[in-house]
């Protein structure tokens, strides 16, 4: 049976969420479509109805709001660079945005489209031949994961660079659903779970992007990938220290969420690199091997701490 196909361009937010209600079904929020659209070629989202974002104003708005910067989700990535309070306080976004895809993507992803970009495993992001020679995994309503030969879990990558970097930087988001308005640290949004990545209704939009102002973050960004340009992450670390002494390590690429551990300048360096490799899920659905992303951990981790060290940022007081 072929379903109808809708496709509706909303002017407001109000608009939006209650089309979203009443499609919730079968629906899709499209941005820069970058990653929609071709998730729609490779027939691994099969949604009929479309809502395009793009005709909502007050989504591409960034404003200080006392203590936060509030950023609009359909910002675009390549837009971010031009406003002054995220290239003094929040340089770190700009170097993850750098990282993501190439020019012409930046030039049309939006930066909560990117938070939002489907999780990646060489198995899944194949084309719908391809994946039916292969033989369907988990996430292709298969019954087996081709990475692990598992039944039950699916540990396909988390993919959004900008969302670590984020993450590192305490970061909220601001959503609308159908039911509420709410405001969320970011991390909290995603699961884990490899075959729905994140906990939100399906009519929720995110509306901006927090970051906390005046908490002095020092940071280091490390991006492991195939080639220096269109590739997903194999790895992406951050390391971020804030002015009162917090630690926080993010992984991306290893686990369906960013791996996440928080400590501060007093910790044992080792211990905190030691507590993110544990905690990674790194499965062979990469490029590179699951031992050799394993051991990359460790290898960023260690020259991100030297980095800051080096800066002074740490001075003496982390042990080592
Ligand atoms: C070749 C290639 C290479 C890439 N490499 C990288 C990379 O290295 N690093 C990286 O991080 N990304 C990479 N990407 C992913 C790319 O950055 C994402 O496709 C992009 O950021 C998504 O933004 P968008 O605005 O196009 O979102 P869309 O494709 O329009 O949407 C993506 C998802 O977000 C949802 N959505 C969008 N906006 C909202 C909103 N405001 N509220 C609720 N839901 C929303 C959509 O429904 C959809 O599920 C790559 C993509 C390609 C095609
Ligand atoms: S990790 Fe396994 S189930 Fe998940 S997308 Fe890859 S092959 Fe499929």
């Amino acid at each position: 049976m072929t379903l109808e196909k809708t496709y509706f361009r909303p002017r407001s937010i109000g608009e939006a969420v209650r089309l979203a209600a009443e499609y919730e079904t079968d629906l899709r929020y499209l941005a820069g479509g970058t990653d929609v659209m071709v998730n729609k070629f490779q027939e691994t989202d099969t949604s009929t109805c479309l809502i395009d974002l793009t005709g909502i104003e007050a989504m591409k708005q960034t404003q200080q709001k006392n203590d936060h910067l509030s950023i609009g989700a359909l910002v675009c990535l390549d837009d971010l660079k031009k406003i002054p309070e995220i290239s003094a306080e929040f340089p770190l976004l700009l170097e993850a945005v750098q990282a993501v895809a190439s020019p012409v993507i930046r030039k049309t992803a939006t930066l909560g489209g990117n938070l939002l970009c489907e999780n990646r495993c060489a198995f899944f992001n194949q084309s719908e031949w391809w994946r039916q020679a292969a033989g369907f995994c988990l996430k292709c309503n298969g019954a087996t994961c081709l990475a692990t030969g598992g039944t039950l879990n699916c540990f396909s990558k988390f993919a959004s660079d900008t969302a670590i970097a984020l993450v590192g930087m305490d970061a909220t988001i601001t959503v609308l659903d159908k039911e509420a308005e709410y405001t969320v640290p970011l991390e909290e949004i995603y699961t884990g779970d490899g075959l729905d990545p994140r906990k939100l209704d399906k009519t929720a939009l995110i509306r901006s992007i927090e970051l906390p102002i005046g908490r002095g973050f020092r940071s280091v960004f490390k991006k492991l990938r195939h080639r220096e340009t269109l590739e997903f992450s194999s790895l992406t670390s951050v390391v971020t220290i804030d002015q009162i002494g917090q630690v926080k390590i993010v992984l991306g690429g290893v686990d369906p969420k960013p791996v996440v551990v928080i400590g501060t300048i007093a910790d044992d360096k080792n211990e905190l690199i030691k507590k993110a490799i544990k905690k990674a899920r790194i499965v062979d659905n990469d490029v590179y091997s699951r031992l050799y992303r394993k051991e990359m951990i460790g290898v960023y981790l260690n020259k991100s701490f030297e980095e800051l060290e080096q800066a002074d940022f740490l001075s003496n007081k982390l042990a080592s």
